[in-house]
């Protein structure tokens, strides 16, 4: 059959403009192998992988632990469904609330399934809980996040291409500025119907806006002062990502929901999940809300070995040691650079903004420049560049590619 047929890196972009749908625009490599912070394209050429899957795969390509328990459980059970019980689920979900310290776990597939739960768990939470009118709950979100691509969550996206023609959109979402707790305060002080307030620890689509010192703790102070929920999105940030477990460990503070997906399964199988305590929880009953996958047993087995990488190779320690050294590395670059006006993050998630419009292609050439001298990254939102390797990433290695980077940016200087 020709598909099985060997071919080349064009035949297979080919392929994909032929035959799939165009809703991403890729960068021109086609990869066909991975192994910890490095990925191979066809002809055998290897990269350091700096996108990580959007921070899916950060405890490396192809973990080994990840891998077997991926292979053992495969060969012995996969899916159930959740109409019986299957004997992994119960323990992957003593396991990880006992990780994360909740009471409770509701198991789902995709970041987007995992936000949409949140939302509904917080709109039952409104009226059972909280005593607001039928229909009447609302929730606040921030400006410029991203949460997904359901129809519900681009109802409150800011991305005109991300909702253009896919209206009419849900109500009930009131959209704040970032990182402005004036305005978080005045909203709630408003409308006693709002019952959630949605948010990113760092916005990470947006482009790795970093909110003040002060602000998550804060928000979470002014949403217990109005009795409502703070909902950390933690599918990018979670897991080790930005130096600690979770983002919003480095205020110390802990949401009413939690919400993660993308690496809690290192990268390997769609793992997300939802997080909370039973006061919380408790308003989901059996019919209100489900999914087929969710909760299976490969997905069980294989994020608690992806959360054990985590623990057993001290991703969050190497994450916050690396990031700053990566931070320090590349300011000393920006002295005396006309191109890059600064670099921003935590941990291991940061990004350059390059010194153009966002509307110029600077910053995706000097992304086919990376590529070429052996780096993957991507441009989010026009003329920011996101720098996220996997966190199983070494000193040595790391320094490698500042090297790599800042060689390439001087060529575009
Ligand atoms: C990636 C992402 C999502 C959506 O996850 P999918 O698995 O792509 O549906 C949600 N929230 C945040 C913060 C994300 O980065």
């Amino acid at each position: 059959m020709a598909v099985l047929e060997k071919n080349n890196s064009q035949q297979a972009i080919d392929l994909e403009n032929n035959y799939g749908a165009h809703n991403y625009h890729p960068l021109p490599v086609v990869l066909n192998k991975g192994k910890g912070v490095y990925v191979w394209d066809m002809e055998g050429k290897q990269y350091f992988d700096f996108l990580s899957a959007y921070s899916a795969v950060n405890q490396g390509h192809c973990h080994p632990k990840i891998i077997d328990a991926l292979k053992e459980q495969s060969e012995i059970l996969t899916l159930t469904s959740r109409a019986f019980y299957n004997d992994m689920l119960g323990k992957y979900e003593k396991f990880t609330t006992q990780y994360f310290g909740f009471d409770k776990i509701l198991p789902m597939n995709t970041g987007a399934e995992a936000v949409e739960t949140a939302l509904k768990i917080c709109r039952k939470w409104a009226y059972e809980k909280k005593g607001v009118a039928k229909n009447k709950a609302k929730i606040v979100v921030c400006e410029n996040n991203f949460h997904g691509r359901t129809t519900t969550i681009i109802s409150f996206s800011n991305d005109p291409i991300a909702r253009e023609n896919f209206g009419p959109f849900t109500k009930g979402f009131i959209k704040i500025e970032y990182d402005n707790l004036q305005a978080l305060e005045d909203t709630l002080n408003s409308d006693a119907t709002i019952s959630g307030f949605l948010v990113e620890p760092i916005q990470g689509e947006a482009g790795v806006y970093v909110p003040s010192e002060g602000y998550l703790s804060k928000a979470k102070a002014i949403c217990e002062k109005h009795n409502v929920l703070f909902i950390a999105d933690e599918v990018q940030t979670g897991i080790a990502r930005t130096g600690k477990l979770l983002a919003v460990d480095h205020e110390n503070v802990k949401p009413d929901i939690l919400i993660l997906g993308k690496a809690l399964s290192g990268g390997v199988y769609p793992v997300s999940a939802v997080l909370a305590n039973n006061d919380i929880m408790n308003v989901i009953t059996p019919g209100s809300h489900g999914s087929t996958f969710g909760g299976n047993p490969i997905a069980s087995a294989v994020a608690i070995a992806a959360l054990e990488v985590i623990e057993d190779e001290q991703l969050a320690e190497n994450a916050d040691t690396l990031g700053k050294l990566f931070r320090d590395q590349i300011n000393s670059y920006i002295e005396t650079s006309t191109l890059v006006k600064l670099v921003r993050g935590r941990g291991l998630l940061n990004a350059i903004v390059i010194n153009d419009s966002p509307e110029s292609e600077t910053a995706w050439n000097i992304c086919l420049k990376l590529r070429d001298n052996g780096l993957l990254a991507k441009p989010t939102h026009g003329n920011i560049i996101r720098f996220a390797p996997p966190l199983v990433i070494n000193e040595e290695q790391l320094l490698e590619c500042v090297a790599i980077i800042t060689k390439t940016l001087k060529e575009f200087e």
